[in-house]
């Protein structure tokens, strides 16, 4: 086997009026998250997570903001293209892990919800997603509710065939 691992982080401003798209799932909250695409941070950095295991580069080559095709974009439907991209050359995911910074809401009555609509676009098993959120305990721009933050992190497996 050959392994591979892979480092995501995205950053989105936040602003008045929700919903609040976190993994796929719109999460009732009174801000939203701004960017080009519909500014899913959370998928976002798993994107660009796969796509430095898989040495494929960065979600900016794939989907640059200034192309209007990306206006509004389903990022789910943006992992998913990746995701193909990465197994095309032999990738499997053995496991993600995430951590969204976010002051409010607390997120752990939506994870369930959250890690299976991730299960259901990654094509594994919720058991291989972990999830974790932090505050910013009232400070700095996490903390004002200016921004939320997503990182995450993928090992990535391949079946080398000797001959
Ligand atoms: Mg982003």
């Amino acid at each position: 086997m050959s392994w591979r691992v892979g480092l995501g982080h995205d950053t989105h401003r936040l602003a008045m009026g929700g919903p609040l798209r976190i993994g796929g799932v719109d999460i009732p909250h009174d801000r939203h998250s701004v960017g080009h695409s519909d500014a899913d941070a959370l998928l976002h950095a798993i994107t660009d997570a796969l796509l430095g295991a898989a040495g494929l580069g960065d979600i900016g080559q794939y989907f640059p903001p200034e192309d209007p095709a990306n206006r509004g974009r389903d990022s789910a439907e943006m992992l998913q293209r990746v995701l193909g991209q990465v197994q095309a050359v032999g990738w499997q995911i053995v496991n993600i892990d995430c951590i969204v910074h976010l002051e409010r809401p607390k997120l752990a009555p939506h994870w369930l919800q959250i890690r299976a609509r991730l299960a259901e676009v990654l094509h594994i098993a919720p058991e291989q997603i972990g999830l974790k959120a932090k505050t910013g305990e009232g400070l700095g721009a996490i903390g004002r509710e200016e921004l939320w933050m997503a990182q995450a992190v993928v090992l990535l497996a391949k079946t080398i065939t000797t001959s």
